[in-house]
Order: structure tokens, then sequence, then C-alpha cells
């Protein structure tokens, strides 16, 4: 069993890698921002109360997020092994997950970061915002996002590269190429 973190900026393809990753390795896919569109959609207790926050482009505090993965946890016993796709993003978070882990006997293994630029980022969510239709896709939220990402989120890297776990791969370029390269980090 392998878990997975795949980490990334706003655009940098983790939604995209995280797809072929689960077609290949049977991964339970948790990708915390789909989860949180879920809950606003439906109009849950829990949407409710992240919609303004979702859409103003900032992160959801610690506690509720965590909360919701454990549960997402909790409903996979079963897992051959996950893929958590937008979570961490911040230390506590990934020191929660290192505990939710450990309580299952288990551990995250690896930790794989596409490296993207920022330039690039915001190509690439300019081509999203005519098909995909998010909220916090627009200008002013996207910007709120990326500094998110270099405020809080950037400082999850060192955090599992203390620990050894820490893989980079370059993520610009044809995606079967970069998934290759995540693969070879994986069949290792
Ligand atoms: P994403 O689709 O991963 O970019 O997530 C969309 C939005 O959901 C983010 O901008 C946050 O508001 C919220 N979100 C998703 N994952 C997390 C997380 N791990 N911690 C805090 N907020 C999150």
């Amino acid at each position: 069993m392998i878990n997975l973190v795949l980490f990334g900026p706003p655009g940098a393809g983790k939604g995209t890698q995280s797809e072929k990753l689960i077609q290949k390795y049977g991964f339970v896919h948790i990708s915390t921002g789909d989860l949180f569109r879920w809950h606003t959609k439906n109009d849950t207790a829990l949407g409710k109360r992240v919609k303004e926050i979702m859409n103003s482009g900032a992160l959801v505090p610690d506690e509720i997020t965590i909360a919701m993965l454990k549960e997402e946890l909790d409903k996979n016993p079963q897992a051959k092994g996950f893929l958590f796709d937008g979570f961490p993003r911040t230390v506590p978070q990934a020191e929660a997950l290192d505990t939710f882990m450990k309580d299952n006997g288990s551990a995250i293994h690896h930790i794989v970061a596409l490296e993207v630029t920022e330039e690039e980022v915001r190509t690439r969510i300019a081509k999203r915002r005519s098909t995909d239709n998010r909220v916090d896709d627009e200008e002013e939220k996207l910007n709120k996002r990326i500094t998110e990402y270099f405020s809080k989120t950037i400082h999850v890297l060192p955090y599992y590269k203390n620990h050894g776990r820490l893989h980079t791969v370059h993520g610009i370029g044809d995606i079967d190429e970069i998934n290759k390269n995540i693969c070879a980090i994986l069949d290792r």
C-alpha cells in the first residue's frame, strides 16, 4: 500500500495527474477542493460554512478541513492506498495527516511536488475559465489563492523535506511525460 500526496499551486495539474495515477494504481482519491465543492453545491451545513471562504480564494480553516479529511479516511478503511490532492495545505494539516496515517498503522510514503511557474499557472487558469466556470478562478480570487499558496502552503514542503519524503517533478510540458516521471518515483 502506497499513500501519496500530490502537491503544487492551483493549476499545477494535480487533478489531471491524479486521474492517470488512480487508473494505474487504484488509489482512493481524496481532493479536499472537490469535497468542499460537493458540499457547497449540495448546500450542506458544511457547505454553508465554507462557501464564502472558498469563493474569496482563501483557505478554509484547518479545524474544518482536518475534520472533513478524517471523515473521508474513515469511510475508506479498505483502501489500497490514498492519493491526497490539495491536502495538506498547511503544516498543521500535514501533521494531522501523519497522525491519522500512523493511527491506522500506515504512513505517507511519497510527496510529489509539481513545479510550475506562477506565469504558467496564470496562463492555464485563464484557459480553464472558459470551460470550468469556477468562481474562484476569477482574476481577483485567483490572486488570493496564489498568495495563500506562497504564504501558507509552501511551508509544507520543508516539513516533508525534513522527513525525507519529498520528490519534485517538473510540471510543465507533455502530460504523459510528467506522468511517467511521477510513476518512476512510485515504482522505485
Ligand atoms: P482546490 O480545488 O484544491 O484549488 O480547492 C479549492 C478551494 O477549496 C481552496 O481555494 C480553498 O478555499 C478550499 N480548500 C481545498 N483544500 C483545502 C485545504 N487543504 N485547506 C484549506 N482550504 C482548502
